[in-house]
């Protein structure tokens, strides 16, 4: 079983790394915090957001019948799979019937939750990835670490190295400029090529049919216009009621995600172009389910703009693989466990709870709150360590007792004072990376007890 604390401390091992991946996702941070100041109405926009995507989880069922009449009007065919294993035999099926070996895909995290680079690959198909933070990962044979900045724990270095490895550029060139002119020339002979095309969805339009895919490179574009087929793999949560509301959402997700007052391009995709085949993949996988729970029904009104990552200070020191989840950071520390509490009941305890993802949200999702509730939940359901439950059940017993309470406590300090490696040794989790303070001569207690005499 993965472990969030066991996989943040082999991170931590290298400190300049986490102090260079810590500061640069703080100045992402800073710059939405920027981008938001400009705009006079930011919370009014962050409000209404909000409130069209409560009225969008009431009402799913209804928005998501209006969606697919609408495009199979449009002449799109909808498809629908209830769990990642469904949606990967869709979009086999879909590329087997014509007969395509080679496909590109640009930036999904639907796709990542299904694993279905590693399902198609056993299939035969080729799938490249053309954001270039996605390709990077890829060709390391990562997952991505962040949903908007897959690529974010690499540095330029390593980059240039990776790319001579498997793109043949110069030694010792990490020259951004000229690693991603590389990455656009081997890009565009697979866009030339591909015959399928696989985009994620931001947001579905019920109104209409369309779906929005937001890039900042254009590849989404770039591979459905050269493509014979198009998939859209889209999460059921996307859908907004309608056109008009796009200007809401672009405004919130670009700001949010990098500081950028828009996204470069906002593609509506809504009918295939002359020849063209396009299809549709509305999945599930949980969203049902977590839309029936009240407590946890907020979590499907993301955005996926990665913000709560960027602030949060649990994310920026121990790296988007700690979460061992295709999403990371506070928003897949609330997602992974409704897919499989006993796989990811490490998440919701990975955070301080200090409430920044919770105000950063552009769509106001309680995240910490929800954090806080998982926690009850997997303590409830019995999904906690064997040590923290006795651990949790000696501390019961000793703070529920004030007489056993003063005795543990004046031990704690004696042995802290007279034998230290009792409390300080590696077997302390706390210990490892602390230095610990010096034992009270006296307890909080004694010392009221003198102090109130006294005066
Ligand atoms: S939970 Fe909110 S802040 Fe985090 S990725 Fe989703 S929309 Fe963005």
């Amino acid at each position: 079983m993965k472990d969030h604390a066991e996989l943040a401390e082999k991170f931590n091992r290298d400190e300049a790394r986490v102090d260079w991946h810590d500061k640069t996702l703080w100045f992402i941070r800073e710059k939405r915090d920027k981008a938001a100041w400009q705009i006079p109405e930011w919370e009014h926009l962050r409000e209404t957001a909000s409130q069209i995507k409560n009225n969008v989880l009431s009402n799913l069922h209804d928005y998501l019948l209006q969606f697919e009449t609408k495009a199979q009007q449009n002449g799109i065919t909808v498809h629908w799979a209830s769990t990642p294993e469904e949606h990967n035999q869709i979009v086999y099926s879909i590329i087997q019937k014509h007969g395509v070996a080679n496909i590109v895909k640009s930036k999904s995290m639907l796709t990542e939750e299904c694993h279905l680079n590693e399902y198609l690959l056993k299939q035969g198909i080729d799938v490249v990835d053309t954001d270039l933070g996605e390709r990077i990962v890829q060709l390391a044979d990562e997952p991505p670490s962040h949903i908007v900045l897959p690529c974010i724990h690499w540095k330029k270095e390593e980059i240039g190295e990776l790319f001579h490895k498997h793109l043949g550029t110069p030694k010792g060139n990490a020259d951004p400029k000229f690693l991603t002119a590389a990455a656009r020339e081997h890009l565009r002979q697979r866009f030339m090529t591909s015959k399928v095309a696989i985009t994620g969805v931001n947001f579905g339009v019920a109104e209409t049919g369309e779906i929005v895919v937001c890039t900042n490179e254009g590849n989404a574009d770039l591979g459905v216009q050269l493509a014979d087929v198009h998939i859209a793999c889209m999460g059921i949560e996307k859908i907004i009621p309608k056109r008009k509301h796009l200007g809401i959402f672009l405004r919130l997700l670009a700001r949010s995600a990098t500081g950028q007052p828009i996204t470069t391009y906002s593609s509506h995709f809504s009918k295939p172009h002359d020849g063209q085949e396009m299809h549709i993949v509305l999945v599930d996988n949980g969203r049902s389910e977590r839309l029936g729970s009240n407590d946890f029904r907020n979590a499907l009104k993301c955005i996926r703009c990665g913000a709560c990552m960027n602030t949060c200070p649990v994310y920026r020191r121990s790296g988007g693989h700690s979460y061992h989840y295709a999403i990371a950071g506070p928003i897949g520390a609330i997602l992974a466990p409704g897919l499989d509490m006993k796989e990811h009941a490490d998440l919701p305890f990975a955070s301080t709870l200090c409430g920044s993802c919770s105000n950063v949200c552009p769509v106001k999702i309680d995240i910490h709150d929800q954090l806080f509730k998982w926690r009850q939940v997997l303590v409830q359901n019995g999904n906690t360590s064997t040590t923290k439950k006795i651990g949790m059940k000696g501390m019961n017993f000793v703070l529920s007792n004030p007489t056993v309470y003063k005795i543990a406590g004046s031990a704690g300090r004696w042995f802290m004072k007279h034998l230290p490696f009792v409390v300080n040794n590696k077997l302390n989790p706390w210990y490892k990376q602390r230095e610990m303070p010096k034992p009270p001569e006296q307890s909080f207690g004694e010392w009221f007890k003198k102090n109130r005499k006294s005066s």
